[in-house]
């Protein structure tokens, strides 16, 4: 249960209240707000004088729910707006993993050429053997950020593990929560202490409900700004390398108030299906698009069969339009 305290409650009376019915407490503004398991379905006695307001759910998709707060919460990223009723979908690109500073500014370059707004790049990547590539970590934060000074760009790093969790927040503009850290507490709550935009992307063995909670942990923490990314999810399949989940996304859109981006590279897993399937997201009516692009993949030191080349990237960038446009989106 979602409870609004009436205005006058102090921080004191707040902590006591939050304390007597087992509940979060979110500041929000000069108000609190307290957050109950979904369990609580009629307001505690102990809150009867002081609420305001408040919600019952039928399970624990709460403050990201659209029964709570109905439109899609808007989150500013540099000029532009990803939800809201901007009806913008953002397209995010850039390599894999950041591996040098000529790779990373020819990125940077194909982003200002197209007018894309939004740089990615792996400093510490989440690789699935202790041998491969770990990325460039600080090095590799560095680099994303003398680009985003030099190119006016938003950049967006992923967070691997809790030990460097301070070193991204620091760096990045947006802290992308991999698939793989997708449960991790540590993460997840220190990005509820941040006031930056978090996108985290979905375990691949993560159910919808599981997903989403993992966005409650980083929203009861008092973040508002986290945005959902569906990146596939295993099945018995093995001829792509993940099965990206259209239903979930429907689902997600139908019951949850945040932003949802969809990454159909690491779904895919090769190159050559990556262009379709991103026309079909667009086609979804999604929030935005995060997609691994490369100088020239086959050097790639992590995930080089699924980037595209720029050629390839600017190709797909131009058939996007009359899409989005048949959705009533707009590409930015
Ligand atoms: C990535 O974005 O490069 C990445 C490793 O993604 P995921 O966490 O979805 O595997
Ligand atoms: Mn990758």
């Amino acid at each position: 249960m979602i409870v609004h305290l009436r205005p006058n409650i102090s921080q004191v009376q707040a902590e006591k209240l939050a304390h007597e019915s087992q509940a979060i407490l979110i500041r929000k503004n000069r108000n609190y707000v307290l957050v109950t398991s979904s369990k609580v379905q009629e307001l505690p006695t102990v809150l009867s004088e002081a609420a305001m307001e408040y919600w019952a759910f039928p399970n624990d998709l709460q403050l990201g729910s659209r029964s709570y707060h109905s439109s899609t919460r808007a989150i500013n990223l540099g000029s532009i707006t990803i939800g809201g009723d901007s009806m913008n979908t953002v397209l995010m690109t850039g390599p894999c993993s950041v591996e040098s500073e000529e790779q990373l500014e020819s990125s940077a370059q194909l982003c200002v050429e197209l007018g894309i707004k939004v740089l990615r790049g792996g400093a510490y990547k989440p690789r699935t053997s202790p041998y491969s590539f770990q990325g460039l970590g600080l090095e590799g934060l560095r680099l994303l950020a003398k680009m985003r000074d030099r190119y006016d760009l938003q950049i967006i790093s992923e967070v691997r593990d809790a030990t460097h969790v301070e070193a991204v927040i620091e760096h990045v503009d947006i802290i992308q929560i991999g698939a793989k850290a997708m449960y991790d507490q540590g993460i997840l709550r220190r990005c509820g202490q941040v006031r930056k935009p978090v996108l985290i992307k979905r375990g691949f063995g993560s159910t919808l409900q599981e997903f989403v909670q993992a966005a409650e942990f980083v929203l009861s923490g008092g973040n508002e700004q986290v945005i959902l990314c569906e990146r596939g999810i295993r099945t018995f399949e093995t001829n792509t390398r993940f099965t990206l989940d259209l239903c979930g996304v429907a689902y997600l859109k139908a019951n949850c108030n945040l932003p949802v981006v969809l990454d159909p590279s690491h779904a895919m897993g090769h190159a050559y299906g990556v262009p379709d399937l991103t026309r079909a997201c667009v086609a979804l009516g999604v929030d935005g698009l995060l997609i691994e692009s490369h100088p020239d993949p086959r050097k790639a030191l992590s995930d080089a069969a699924q980037q595209l080349d720029y050629d390839s990237f600017r190709s797909l960038y131009k058939s996007l339009d009359p899409v989005a446009a048949s959705v009533g989106r707009t590409i930015v």
